[in-house]
């Protein structure tokens, strides 16, 4: 394959997609005001989760409004914006979206008055049975603003609160099925849930008399925050003025945290589950090269999620470590695409070989994943162009070959490359002189051994029944 003939390329079209990222926040003195602004530089550190819209909903103690929009956190929010929002307490969702189109009104948070207030809610994943308590919920008459499974969880909170958050909230969880990790706000309340899988990831903070919570610990970072802990699988955590509650009182499972959280969508200054993410990529790269070593002169990785797993794979091999790919990090949504006679260079604009890190030299290129196989087809063809004798691809992942059903953006099964190709044709296709994937068991050693996640991308086994299977 030629470069020169394909189109300016995305590195980011190529892989799973996580489709939110969701903070909280409340004062439990109720005198900061500023929960808005801290909202603004959480989402920030979550925006690799969703760059489509974003949103705030914020409270004064008294009322809650939302502001929201299609765009990145900084295209949304002005710093006088945020200073008029203000507010003791608040929730931000980051989003790209699958499930319910990329429009305005599907940004999130999405609110509903009830007869004693506001609620606001921040939903992360994707409830598999959204589609049947919907038609349930219309034909009793519930009319829905959009498309967004998140309003059936809003709905039917709001249907029955005025038993109480905590009955209701336990009843939408026993309603809902699949994954989600919620933040909700009301005039003087934060609520954070996980489901009861804890599919997806949901942590709690805190900095001076402000309680957090967030998808990544990341996020309490860019506040000045701690991590206290992970929320639990099924926990509801509810948040006041008198400080926090925990209810877990949803059926126990075997807890099915995502395996691609620490491969690939989490950012690698983050801890979740205990397990910190740039030490398991690190851990990944250090088993491939004693499980599927290769005689070569130099390693590298795909920027940037191939890197850790590149310098365990350097480090544990005693291969030096080189940069072989140059990433642009300037190109925006607003890069204009090529005409058909500048298409032989651009693809050199986003991403570039370093010559002189590779030329004469048989490399070892380390990337996370293998989606439909072109990213991984791309880079190779660069580094051989750039004069690379022998490139041999090592995937700090196992095969995917199936979609995922929660919360993740996936093609269908026919295009994930690995579906119908072995290994060895796979190589060819991909045009690597060797390929070696992490098994199933090497990925469960790098995450410390233990037996607790969701596999269902590699192995086609889900921790509930999904779509196809119910
Ligand atoms: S199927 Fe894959 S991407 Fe989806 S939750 Fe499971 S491990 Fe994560």
């Amino acid at each position: 394959m030629n470069v020169g003939n394909e189109v300016f390329f995305d590195l980011t079209k190529d892989k799973f997609r996580e489709e939110c990222g969701v903070f909280g926040i409340l004062d439990t003195s109720f005198q900061n005001s500023n929960a808005s602004l801290m909202s603004y530089y959480g989402l920030f550190a979550l925006q690799h989760r969703g760059q489509e819209s974003c949103g705030i909903a914020y409270s004064d103690g008294e009322t809650v409004e939302v502001k929201k929009d299609m765009g990145l956190v900084s295209e949304v929010f002005s710093r006088n914006v945020l200073d008029e929002m203000g507010g003791v307490a608040a929730i931000g969702h980051v989003r790209y979206s699958t499930k319910g189109d990329s429009k305005r009104i599907n940004a999130q948070p999405i609110s509903v008055n009830y007869k004693l207030g506001t609620i606001a809610v921040a939903h992360n994943g994707t409830l598999v049975n959204a589609d049947v308590v919907r038609e349930l919920m219309e034909d009793g008459g519930v009319i829905f603003q959009t498309d967004s499974d998140s309003e059936v969880i809003l709905n039917l909170i709001a249907r029955s609160v005025k038993r109480g958050f905590r009955t209701a909230i336990k009843e939408a969880m026993q309603a809902v099925k699949g994954s989600y990790a919620i933040v909700m706000l009301t005039e003087n309340s934060l609520i954070g849930a996980r489901d009861p899988y804890g599919i997806r990831p949901l942590c709690l903070g805190k900095k001076g008399d402000q309680y957090l919570l967030s998808s990544e610990s990341c996020a309490f970072d860019a506040v000045g925050g701690e991590l206290i802990r992970d929320v639990k699988p099924g926990e509801i955590i509810i948040i006041t003025k008198d400080g926090i509650e925990s209810i877990n009182e949803v059926e126990q499972t075997i807890t099915s945290t995502c395996s691609f959280e620490y491969i690939y969508f989490a950012r690698p200054d983050s801890q979740m589950d205990d397990i910190g993410i740039y030490k398991a990529r690190e851990r990944a790269g250090e088993i491939l090269a004693k499980n599927h070593p290769v005689d070569a002169d130099v390693v590298t990785g795909a920027p940037d999620s191939g890197i850790p797993a590149a310098v365990g794979f350097s480090r544990a091999s005693g291969i030096p470590y080189e940069i072989g790919l140059v990433k642009n990090r300037y190109i925006g949504r607003t890069f204009i695409s090529p005409t058909q006679e500048m298409r032989e260079h651009s693809v050199h604009v986003k991403m570039n070989a370093l010559r002189a890190n590779v030329e004469g030299k048989r490399i070892v290129l380390i990337d996370d994943s293998i989606v439909r196989g072109t990213t991984g087809k791309r880079l190779i063809t660069l580094l051989k162009e750039a004069g690379a004798l022998e490139v041999h691809l090592r995937i700090s992942s196992p095969k995917v070959q199936y979609p995922c059903y929660f919360g993740i953006d996936t093609p269908y099964r026919s295009d994930l490359m690995a579906s119908a190709s072995s290994t060895e044709e796979m190589s060819e296709m991909i045009g690597a002189d060797s390929l070696e994937f992490l098994t199933i068991d090497e990925l469960i050693e790098s995450l410390g051994g233990r037996d607790r996640f969701c596999m269902g991308c590699f192995s086609g086994v889900y921790p509930l029944s999904t779509p196809v299977s119910m």
